[in-house]
């Protein structure tokens, strides 16, 4: 049950008896996953962190908050499958695209697109919430790939930060579905 209600019209509605399968996998629930928390974020490069929110390995996919404090870098990178991202704060772009993000800004990039995230001075810090279908195949400057990150690679990074900072690898593991 949520927070009990006031006044609100709903109030007397009864909640589901049988809500999820047996066989359905429990919902995600993460409170303010934008934190400033440092701890939380994975070093993805340099100067960009991830937090990650939701992992799936069967379709390769994951969701985090992409997050850089100060002028950030994604280098070069093809995406085969697909990506979706809001913007929460900050500011952020491709060099390869003409439009700029910021607080409240939606884009979806459909598969077969390279890009270089980059993301901008500016008084916040840039906090995207990303659902990306992997893998990233990293690109050299002639555009030709130079490696590939999925989700194993991702979940490997993750597990090992969290247990550096003393989050511990399992509440990774808590994000699989
Ligand atoms: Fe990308």
């Amino acid at each position: 049950m949520p927070e009990a209600p006031g006044a609100e019209f709903w109030k007397n509605l009864k909640p589901l008896d049988n809500s999820q399968k047996p066989d359905a996998l429990p919902e995600v629930y993460l409170s303010k996953v934008a934190t400033d928390d440092d701890r939380y974020y994975v070093p993805f490069t340099e100067t960009v962190g991830s937090r990650p929110l939701w992992i799936n390995v069967k379709d390769n996919t994951w969701s985090d908050i992409l997050r850089a404090k100060e002028a950030g870098l994604v280098n070069r990178h093809y995406h085969p499958h697909e990506v979706f991202a809001y913007t929460i704060s900050g500011k952020w772009g491709y060099l390869e695209r003409d439009w700029t993000a910021t607080a409240g800004d939606f884009v979806y990039e459909a598969p077969g697109e390279g890009h270089t995230l980059v993301a901008y001075e500016h008084e916040e810090p840039m906090k995207t919430l990303f659902i990306v279908k992997g893998p990233l195949v990293w690109l050299d400057e002639n555009g030709e790939p130079d490696g590939i990150f999925d989700v194993h690679d991702y979940i490997d990074m993750c597990r090992r930060h969290y247990d550096e900072v003393g989050l511990g690898a399992d509440r990774v593991n808590a994000l699989f579905r």
